[in-house]
Formats: C-alpha cells, sequence, structure tokens
C-alpha cells in the first residue's frame, strides 16, 4: 500500500478503517497495521479491536474477567489476549 498522503491523513484512514472493523478481513488489518507502522502510527486500544495472532478482527468473542485481567478468546484462532484492566 504505497502511497503519498500524509501522516494526518493516514490516521484519519485508520480511524475510518477500525469504524468499521467487524466487516473488515485479517488481510485488510494487516495491511492498515503496516500502513500505520511505516508512518510511526500507534494503534493503542484498537489493537484490541482484532486478533494479535490471526489478525482477525472481533465480533462477538468470549471476554472473562478475573483478578483484574481480562481475557479475550479469538473466534478464529482460540488466542487468549490478556490485557490489565485499569482502575
Ligand atoms: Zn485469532
Amino acid at each position: 500500500m504505497k502511497s503519498n498522503l500524509s501522516k494526518k491523513e493516514i490516521q484519519i484512514k485508520i480511524l475510518e478503517f477500525f469504524k468499521d472493523i467487524k466487516n473488515q478481513t485479517p488481510k485488510e488489518v494487516k495491511k492498515i497495521k503496516k500502513l500505520a507502522m511505516s508512518k510511526n502510527i500507534s494503534l493503542g486500544g484498537l489493537r484490541k479491536k482484532f486478533c494479535k495472532k490471526c489478525l482477525t478482527p472481533y465480533k462477538s468473542p468470549k471476554i472473562r474477567i478475573k483478578n483484574k485481567i481480562k481475557s479475550v478468546v479469538c473466534e478464529e484462532c482460540d488466542y487468549v489476549a490478556r490485557w490489565k484492566l485499569k482502575l
């Protein structure tokens, strides 16, 4: 995905992409990640919207919360992502 877009334009593009994340494919997620990386844009909390392992966007993953740790199970590959909950 080569482009001459400015960093600002790419940030907007990324936000637009994540608005519709549930209809995206792992392939598209990979592209947007690459694009963000190429401009040193941090995805921050947006990374929690897809599986870290297979890059499939979460649709209705199993979520468990235990000891202030939130676990999200990927529907595609069963990878369990864990995040510390902020108090
Ligand atoms: Zn997965």
